[in-house]
């Protein structure tokens, strides 16, 4: 398994300077024959089969290790995002393991964001409360991935722990073409600030993209424009 999966690292600018305030951690499956297999495909593979938790804990303990390492160069400041399938909720309390590899690493926990999908926070995920209590104890923040996708129960969104939501890219694509994909993002970022969440775009490609969610009030921006997912040693030349 280690040999074939790497993981790549996308940065996160601040809207507002355009400054690298952080960075995404994106699981890369390398396959002998085919090249990069997308995680779009095997990750709903490994949620089914059990191995999931396996690929997202390497993947946090990797991104966790090049993360400290870049600490000692130029910038000691910037975050790291891990994704985390919600998968994990259901099976055992994950917080452990958060725990236990941020105790192997190292790495501080007030720099560690996991970011779940929507489909966690429908109506029936009451039992992660506890779950997300416990995580926010060691630092780290919880961010809604792919928002506005799925079926996010507002009550649960001002119930719950969370530090981010991320708009999902579906919307960002259209701006400054399809005025109901504007309204939308618009309302994700007004919502989100008046819950004291804080936004994320996602899939920001294009200048105009940029500046719509930037006058708009959008804090961290994410996309082609920035950046695209890179090796590690290629987002270290970046730094
Ligand atoms: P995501 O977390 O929403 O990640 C964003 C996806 O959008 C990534 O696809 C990224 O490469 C892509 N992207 C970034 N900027 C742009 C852009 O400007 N334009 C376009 N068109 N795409 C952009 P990727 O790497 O294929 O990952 C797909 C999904 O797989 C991720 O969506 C995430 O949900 C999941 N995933 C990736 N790595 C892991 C992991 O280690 N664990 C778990 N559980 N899920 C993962
Ligand atoms: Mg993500
Ligand atoms: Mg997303």
């Amino acid at each position: 398994k280690d040999d074939a999966l790497e993981v790549h690292y996308q940065p996160r600018c601040d809207a507002r300077t355009q400054q690298i305030i952080g960075v995404e951690a994106l699981a890369r499956w390398r396959d002998r024959d085919e090249g990069y297999i997308s995680p779009s495909e095997f990750i709903p593979m490994a949620e089914e089969c059990g191995l999931i938790s396996a690929i997202d804990e390497w993947v946090l303990s990797t991104a966790c290790r090049d993360v400290l390492h870049w600490y000692q160069g130029e910038r000691p400041d910037i975050s790291l995002a891990v994704n985390f399938s919600p998968v994990q909720f259901s099976r055992k309390d994950p917080h452990e393991l958060v725990k236990r590899i941020l105790g192997e690493t190292g790495f501080p926990g007030n720099r560690l964001e996991l970011e779940i999908t929507e489909s966690l926070f429908g109506p029936d995920s009451v039992g992660v409360t506890g779950s997300f209590q416990r995580i926010c104890e060691l630092g780290v923040e919880i961010s809604v991935d792919d928002f506005g996708t799925a079926y996010s129960s507002l009550s649960r969104l001002k119930n719950l722990p969370l530090h981010t939501l991320k708009i999902d890219q579906s919307f960002v694509r259209d701006l400054g073409q399809d005025p109901n994909d504007e309204t939308i993002v618009l309302t994700i970022i007004t919502m989100a600030h008046n819950l004291n969440l804080s936004v994320v775009a996602e899939g920001v490609e294009t200048r105009l993209q940029y500046e719509f969610v930037r006058q708009h009030g959008c804090d961290v921006v994410q996309g082609y424009l920035f950046g695209k997912p890179m090796p590690a040693d290629e987002f270290e030349a970046l730094l």
